[in-house]
């Protein structure tokens, strides 16, 4: 147990007293040798588990041999053998891609190429939507207002549009569908003419905003939209690329064509990196230097992911993805069923959301940050997320059993007993 060290600026806030001594697969074990289950995967990273040994493997072998290769100095083989085994994996048509380090770079990089390739300046981003904190990137999230408050003036360009939240807007999904589209139609016609719109930038899983899955007749109706009016649709896979979801790409569930997609998180196993992906024809139109930079594609992290990807294939972590996702929600929609102040269980694949709600409908924050702290001293980490705090969200690395599964939906039916008592 650690508390927070005053030096340490509380602008990075700890979520739990835990401290982390060593991970090993679904599990985190602090100085004193307690053992965590770990649902968190550190905000969806550590994918194949703590410490794969295949990945530390290469990750091991690389480190002794070249560290740092700078690509636009050098080129070095973990690079080149990634980019190869990327391109079996990236939707069809999107055939050219480039690297950095974090998931707020890439998407900054998605909105320069995306400007650059159309000419044009504006993006349209959804309620809720988070795409980081860098000043371009927290330009573009909603996902609450901490990110924004105070740091004003933002970028500019930026329309934000109603994203079709059945739950909250007490819809049935095909209403919320409609509605949002009808809302979004109308921004084209009122605040962002086509000819001065990029980009429409969303995550197939509203990710921080809350866990609600994009309904795939919305993503549809966006492919439609930006067919029609010569914008590009932009996948965030930030947190729901590499199997996360029960298929490889989010944006799969839709069987929807992206412009560009944005990936980091699962690609590395917790090693920083990340990739902006595009059809030749529009990365084409970057200007070599326009984008990059000193770290990215880093020789370990590239080693990592190309680890980490055969571990995905070869264990089959999206199927398993698909079918402990199915498993836990299940448990999960039981336990809510015993708890009225769970009002929806929600989710794609191992990325699921219990949002906490009071009597009266507004959210139960309260209870939800009760509930992740109990959780936790159960020996069960998990994250909170959604505007007000109130989404109790699981996602455990993809290698989870269903022993594991098991294991947390029954702490979290104690920990609700708990949390009422
Ligand atoms: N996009 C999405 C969908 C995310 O979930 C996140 C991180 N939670 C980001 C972008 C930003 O990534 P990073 O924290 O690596 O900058």
């Amino acid at each position: 147990m650690a508390d927070q060290p005053a030096r340490l600026s509380p602008v990075l806030k700890q979520a739990t007293p835990v401290l982390a001594a060593r991970g090993e697969g679904v599990y985190i074990y602090d100085e004193d040798d307690r053992r965590y289950l770990d649902f968190t995967a550190g905000i969806g990273v550590t994918s194949t588990g703590h410490c794969h040994p295949r990945v530390v493997e290469a990750a091991r072998r690389q480190v002794g041999t070249l560290v740092h290769g700078q690509y636009t100095t050098v080129m070095h083989r973990p690079l080149l053998d990634l980019t190869e085994r990327l391109g079996t994996v990236l939707p069809e048509g999107i055939d050219r891609l480039f690297y950095v380090n974090s998931g707020s770079e890439a998407v900054e990089a998605a909105l320069r190429l995306a400007r650059h390739a159309t000419g044009r300046q504006n993006a349209i981003v959804f309620q809720g939507s988070f795409h980081g904190r860098t000043m371009g990137a927290a330009s573009l999230t909603t996902s609450g207002v901490k990110i924004r408050a105070g740091h004003g003036p933002l970028m500019p360009g930026v329309v934000v549009a109603p994203f079709p939240y059945a739950y909250r807007w007490g819809m049935s999904e095909d209403e919320a569908v409609a509605h949002a589209l009808r809302e979004l139609d109308y921004q084209f016609a009122t605040v962002t003419a086509p000819k001065d719109t990029a980009a429409i930038f969303i995550e197939p899983v509203l990710g921080e905003g809350g866990y609600v899955p994009v309904p795939p007749a919305f993503l549809r109706g966006l492919r439609e939209r930006a067919d029609r009016h010569g914008v590009l649709l932009v996948m965030d896979e930030v947190q729901t690329g590499f199997g996360r979801t029960g298929r490889f790409w989010g944006h799969d569930h839709a069987d929807v064509r992206p412009d560009i997609v944005i990936t980091a998180k699962g690609l590395a196993s917790g090693f920083p990196l990340s990739a902006i992906a595009a059809p030749a024809a529009l990365m084409e139109q970057a200007w070599p230097g326009s984008q990059g930079g000193t770290y990215g594609g880093n020789a370990v992290a590239c080693a990592a992911a190309l680890a980490t990807l055969d571990v995905i294939e070869d264990e089959g972590l999206v199927d398993n993805a698909a079918r402990m996702g199915e498993r836990l929600h299940r448990s999960l929609a039981q336990v809510a069923e015993a708890h009225p102040v769970i009002g929806d269980v929600r989710g794609l694949g191992l990325m699921i959301g219990n949002e906490f709600t009071a009597p009266d409908g507004s959210p139960d924050t309260d209870t939800a940050t009760r509930a992740h702290r109990i959780a936790a001293d159960n020996g069960l980490l998990l994250l909170t997320c959604g505007p007000y705090g109130n989404v109790v969200r699981m996602i455990p690395p993809l290698i989870v059993t269903e022993d594991q599964i098991d294991t947390a939906a029954s702490i979290w039916a104690d920990v609700l007993k708990q949390t009422a008592g």
